[in-house]
This record gives C-alpha cells, sequence and structure tokens, in this order.
C-alpha cells in the first residue's frame, strides 16, 4: 500500500548517517522476511518437531501476543548491543518458541527501529501493533494469503 504525501522527508532531521531515507513499509516487509527466512531450517527445542521453512512454522505454530522490541521499549533506538526485536509462538508441544532480530547488521536493525518509531507515532499505534502488522503482512506473504488480503476491506 502507498502512504500518498509521504516521501520522508520531512524525516531529514532524523537521518541515519547512512544517508538513507526512510524505508517504506514493503521495503520492511521484505527485510525482514529474508531476515526470518534464514533461520530455517530449524527444530522445536522440545518436542525435536522439524520446521524445514518459515512456512511450515507459520503452520505448525501459533502466534503468542505482540512482537517486542525490547531495545525500543527500553528507549533504546540505536543499541550498540541490541536485546532483540522477538516474536514469540506456542508449538503444538506446548514450548514457546521465538524468531528473534539476532545476526541482523547493526545499521540494518537501526534503520527498522527508526522506521518502526516515526511509523507508529503517525499511525497512532503502539510499537507492538505496528510490529504485528508487519508481521501479519509476512505471514500472508508466506502462506500465500496475498488474495485475501487485496479484497479484505
Ligand atoms: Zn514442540
Amino acid at each position: 500500500m502507498n502512504l500518498p504525501g509521504f516521501d520522508g522527508t520531512a524525516y531529514h532531521s532524523g537521518r541515519l548517517n547512512t544517508g538513507a531515507a526512510l524505508m517504506t513499509e514493503d521495503e520492511v516487509v521484505e527485510i525482514v522476511l529474508r531476515h526470518v527466512e534464514r533461520k530455517f531450517p530449524m527444530a522445536c527445542s522440545a518436542c525435536g518437531h522439524p520446521f524445514a521453512s518459515l512456512k511450515e512454522y507459520l503452520e505448525y505454530t501459533n502466534h503468542l501476543g505482540n512482537p517486542i522490541s525490547y531495545d525500543a521499549e527500553a528507549g533504546d533506538w540505536r543499541p550498540w548491543k541490541p536485546v532483540g526485536t522477538l516474536s514469540y509462538a506456542n508449538c503444538r508441544c506446548g514450548t514457546t518458541l521465538s524468531l528473534s532480530s539476532h545476526g541482523m547488521g547493526l545499521p540494518t536493525l537501526w534503520r527498522l527501529l527508526q522506521w518502526a518509531r516515526t511509523e507508529s507515532s503517525r499511525r497512532g499505534i503502539s510499537m507492538g501493533e505496528l510490529l504485528r502488522e508487519i508481521r501479519t503482512r509476512i505471514d500472508r506473504q508466506v502462506l500465500n494469503l496475498e488474495e485475501e488480503v487485496l479484497t479484505r476491506k
């Protein structure tokens, strides 16, 4: 979805030293999706159920609450030692699993945090709600539910 009238120029004063303008939501979805996909294959730490792909993981687990950015919650928007952003899910065995931002480069993580900070404020929603929206878009993309998105509202 395009954001009419929003080209990031109002954000000049907050530019990072990468010289990059604020990302679009599509770019954010793409970056986070590529990052999370690299975590597979993996297996449940408790029951050993294998997840060959993000798709299998999403089909087998249930999201638990909104994703949490611990750095944002601490007000640290450019963390040198990030605690990370985590999305929790319950395996069918009852164990709580998570996918995290761990392993993401600092410049990328900082740009995502900048984006989330600006967008949550602009949209008037919490960071958790914004992260949930991004996760929902990723879920739909991975599970091939794009048509549902188009017909929804
Ligand atoms: Zn399990």
